[in-house]
């Protein structure tokens, strides 16, 4: 959408890091937020990237910003970022240019991406996929499918 990518580019801040030549861009992570998504995507360690905390956003407040260098990440992954920003976009760059933008879409559920923090959940005893159910988006709030235990994002173990 033309529209979509005029706002994103009013968006960036000024100070914001180079621009990519190939890679992904994930924007409008929770401000404060980046790290921890970051560590869920589990890229590897050689991979040039940069994390941008607390970023004026004129939609939603504050934001983060993560760019990878040389890495395109596919839908499936970045489904795993709507923890940490149920707005956020991911945008597929190619020789400078945005390929593909992606609104990430909150789902029902969320099944082994991250870790049930109950010690006695039969999750961390068994080799089950952990599932949390999706109570609401905003504040994230899930519930563990096995256990029961009702959470915020904060307290799930990435
Ligand atoms: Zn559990």
């Amino acid at each position: 959408m033309s529209s979509d990518t005029n706002a994103n580019k009013k968006d960036l801040p000024s100070y914001r890091v180079s621009k990519l030549r190939h890679g992904t861009v994930i924007d409008h992570l929770d401000a404060g937020a980046g790290l921890q998504a970051l560590a869920l995507l589990r890229i590897p360690k050689n991979t040039v990237c940069a994390v941008g905390m607390n970023f004026e956003s004129g939609k939603h407040g504050r934001k983060d910003i993560i760019k990878i260098e040389g890495m395109e990440l596919s839908p499936q992954e970045i489904n795993k970022i709507v923890l940490f920003g149920p707005h956020a976009t991911l945008s597929i760059i190619r020789d400078y240019e945005l390929v593909e933008k992606i609104n990430v879409e909150v789902p029902d559920r969320i099944v082994g991406v991250v870790t049930c923090p109950n010690p006695s959940c039969i999750t961390n005893h068994e080799p089950v996929t952990t599932r949390f159910d999706v109570m609401s988006a905003e504040p994230m709030r899930v519930r563990c499918h096995y256990c029961e235990r009702a959470m915020s994002r904060d307290e799930l173990v990435v």
